[in-house]
This record gives structure tokens, sequence and C-alpha cells, in this order.
């Protein structure tokens, strides 16, 4: 199947294991408007960024593979992720949520700049629902389903020993629970609706139970305000270390 065919997504359900995922997503060109977005990116840094040689492809999950916690984003940004190639590294997002991370003890530097620089994360992964950075960062309702195959395949290769779902925002939120869903998870109906610090357990159709928690995405237009603190984003944090059996 081409990488540029609608339906290439779907060959995730074929990947053995998480590097094998991460083979078959980097080549993934399904959707034609998101494709072009992340290549002009790459052919027209910002100015900050000029000289640098972007990664411009889908971004796959980072962090543990053993991970507790899968913290759930929205997409690459244009010349954050999509420039370094790992999720939520070299933009502002990233530099908020990286930074709370190290606080508590999950990520071992409290500053994320390339793929190299050596970060490690501990009993986390982050992963996203849309795997190319979308315009504005508003992917559209189809590419949204277009790209759930790779976010599905992922939480299926990370097994029973996630425990927490952290979704930052509700684009997050939904494709977590529409995401369990479809994989036969008993979903709560109506589906819990997304706010801020809101817990939904959702019991494995194999036994034991995910909680899916939610927290603001630490966009700057949510931080710049002072929606989400560095206070309530580390209060989420806890509060997932401690679900998820972590110290
Ligand atoms: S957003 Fe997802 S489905 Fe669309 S091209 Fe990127 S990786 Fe493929």
């Amino acid at each position: 199947m081409r990488p540029d065919a609608p339906d290439y997504p779907t060959r995730a359900a074929t990947a053995p294991d998480l590097l094998g995922l991460e083979t078959l997503l980097v080549e993934c060109r399904a959707c034609p408007r998101l494709v072009a977005w992340r290549e002009a990116a790459a052919a027209a840094p910002r100015a900050a960024f000029r000289g640098q040689t972007y990664w411009a492809r889908p971004v796959p999950g980072f962090g543990d593979p053993g991970a507790r916690i899968v913290i759930v984003g929205l997409a690459p940004a244009a010349d954050g992720a999509n420039r370094t190639g790992r999720m939520f590294t070299g933009d502002r997002s990233g530099d908020f949520l990286f930074a709370a991370l190290h606080r508590v003890d999950l990520a071992s530097q409290e500053t994320a700049t390339s793929a190299d620089d050596g970060m490690v994360l501990t009993g986390v992964r982050m992963v996203a629902p849309v795997r190319c950075a979308p315009p504005a960062n508003k992917p559209t309702a189809q590419e949204r389903q277009r790209c759930g195959p790779w976010l599905a395949r992922e939480l299926e290769l990370l097994g029973s020993r996630f425990a927490v779902i952290l979704a930052l925002g509700a684009i997050g939120w939904d494709a977590a629970l529409r995401t369990l869903g479809e994989q036969g998870w008993p979903v709560p109906r109506p589906r819990p609706r997304f706010a801020h610090a809101a817990e939904v357990t959702v019991d494995r159709p194999d036994g034991g139970s995910v909680t899916l928690l939610g927290c603001f995405h630490p966009s700057p237009h949510n931080t710049f305000t002072g929606r989400l603190t560095p206070q309530m984003l580390d209060d989420v944090l806890g509060r997932a270390k401690h679900l998820a059996g972590l110290r």
C-alpha cells in the first residue's frame, strides 16, 4: 500500500512492536493537507530556526515503552516537534510540560531542545492523536479519524502496563475515549466530557482498569493567560503518579 493512500494508516495494525510501528508511521502521507503543511514549514522556517533541517514527517511516540502514564497531546507544532522530530520538543508547550515533568521526577531534564538532547522519560510516554503538524493547530475531523490507527496500535502495544491516560485538552480526551471504545473497552455512555482534573475510570476488557485524567493543554494560549499554571500542571501530574503507583 502506498504511503499516500488514504487507508495507509490501517497498516499500523500489522506492526509487531513499537519500533515496527514507528518505521511504518514515519512514511505516512495519507493526509494531503497536513503533508503540505509540514513540508511548507520546513521549506520556510521561522527566522529563529533558519538553517535547521526540519524533520517534516509524522512524529512517533516518545518515552518509556513500559510507561505507566500515557500522555495524549494534540498534534506536533509546525516549528516544534515537526522541526525536531520528537514529541513536544522545541516549542513553548513542550518547555512548560517538560519543566513540570522534571519537577515531579518523571523527566531527566527540565528542557527539551532536540531529539538528541539526552532527555529520558521514566514511566511516561507521550503520544498524539494526530501525528503531523496541522495549520493553526487544528486538524479536521477527517484527519483525526484517519490518523486514529496509529494511536490505537500504540496503545495496544503498550499493553496492560499503563494505568493512566493523561489527556492534554479535549481533542486528546475524545481521541482516548474513542480509541478505547473502538478496541472494545466499556467506555461510559454518554461519553464523559473533558474538564481540567476530570477523572474517568475505564475497565480493561481483560481485567483491571485505567484512569483517564484531563488537563488543560500547556499551549501558550493557556499558560500565558494563567488558565494553566505550573502548580495546576504539577498537581495533575502528581495525581497521575499516585494513580499509576509511581513514587
Ligand atoms: S496526520 Fe496521521 S494519517 Fe495523516 S499523514 Fe500524518 S501520520 Fe498520516
